[in-house]
């Protein structure tokens, strides 16, 4: 028996305007709002299985937007909420949870603490939803437009989701309401009331808010930027000396030439330049470190992976790599027909969009070791964006 579940409802049909996609698989700071709603759920310590309940048409959306996560394998759902839910909770009658969480899918930015405030008030009561107090005033307006009455608001509540319940007696409700055709109710408070159940608040969380229109789409853009606002810069330097051979590797892509760059990966002065920036930017060490020269393994290894490393431990650490900006200095090759050619490898092996990469090249006017053929040079920058915390 798991000791919590958590149902998450993603059945809607709620589409953006101007688009047939429907919004829970719609991106927020390139993750899908319905990844982002359930992964305070799956990364908690306390809740033992998550439930999906989604359409059976957006199986292949589900598959893509849930890739790593531990969880069951969807439910579909109803026409109405309601019954969607009916549908989640049945579903988990193999684990026969004690508590469950209900969760709409249009809201992606629950904290962990919320849950860990969910679980623990369905322990104390059996049946709680968040709430927020109500800080504009309320007017009940008649049909013609004129206001009626103005509302006492200390006794109003706006209410959010996850809302929690012991499981058992809200599986009994939900059958009841089935069996009764009520089908009306538009949230799980509302119907463990009808059933009888004492349904108590627990405080929610401005920050957790519902996701509908255009605007909130917009809006939910801007929050998920600004908590990335820990904004780093690093810089990567190399060098390798020109040796017998008849071809080089430059920022992930091979070219004929004279010559061929002396190391013990393949020496890709680019890639290596640019791992080092981003470990620089992240303050964790650098190319060195984490692959040493002396380990045997990394004899001939192609550079791909080390810059590939470096975007992992970005990722890693909930942060976004912004740009990558590279130069490379030598009279040969030219580098210029290569360009596009590395970008997109760079922007492929870095999991960004070529557009955040740059590539560019310049001589040293026959001064010094790059100017006398001896050796190509390569100098870095990689801005990154990382959670403050
Ligand atoms: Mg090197």
């Amino acid at each position: 028996m798991a000791g919590v579940a958590a149902i998450i409802v993603a059945a809607g049909r709620g589409t953006r305007a101007g688009h047939d996609l429907p919004k829970q698989f719609w991106p927020i700071g390139g993750e899908t709002m319905l990844r982002r709603a359930l992964s305070p759920f799956v990364n908690h310590a306390e809740v033992g299985c998550v439930q999906a309940v989604i359409r059976p048409e957006d199986q292949e959306r589900f598959r893509s937007s849930t890739a790593g996560f531990d969880i069951l394998p969807p439910a579909f759902g109803g026409v109405t909420r309601q019954a969607s839910v009916r549908a989640g909770l049945e579903a988990l009658q193999p684990s026969n949870p004690y508590i469950v969480l209900i969760h709409d899918a249009a809201r992606p930015f629950a904290s962990a603490a919320l849950v860990s405030r969910a679980i623990a008030a369905a322990e104390n009561t059996g049946a709680a939803i968040p709430a927020l107090p109500v800080t504009d005033t309320i007017k009940m307006v008649d049909p013609a437009g004129f206001v009626g009455a103005t509302l006492d608001r200390s006794a109003l509540r706006t209410v959010q989701t996850p809302q929690a319940f012991v499981y058992q007696p809200l599986l009994v409700a939900h059958r009841r309401a089935t069996a009764e055709a009520r089908d009306d109710f538009t949230d799980d408070a509302a119907l463990a009331e009808w059933a009888g159940m004492k349904v108590t608040i627990f405080p929610g969380e401005l920050g957790n808010i519902k996701i509908t229109n255009t605007d909130d789409f917009a809006r939910a853009e801007s929050i998920t930027a600004a908590s990335l606002g820990d904004i780093r810069i690093g810089t990567g330097i190399d060098v390798h000396a020109f040796g017998p051979g008849n071809q080089v590797t430059l920022g992930g892509v091979r070219m004929p030439h004279t010559q061929t760059l002396v190391g013990h990966s393949d020496a890709d002065v680019g890639l290596h330049a640019l791992t080092d920036a981003i470990l620089g930017a992240l303050a964790d060490g650098d190319i060195g470190a984490h692959f040493p020269p002396s380990d045997p393994q990394w004899r001939g290894a192609s550079s791909d992976r080390f810059l590939a490393f470096a975007a992992d431990r970005v990722k890693a650490r909930g942060g976004r790599i912004a740009h990558l900006d590279l130069t490379i200095v030598c009279e040969s090759p030219k580098v210029g027909p290569h360009r596009d050619a590395m970008r997109d490898r760079i922007a492929r092996l870095a999991g960004i969009e070529a557009s955040r990469v740059a590539v560019k090249a310049t001589t040293s006017e026959k001064l010094g070791f790059t100017g006398r053929g001896e050796g190509i040079a390569a100098y870095a920058t990689a801005t990154i964006r990382l959670p403050w915390s």
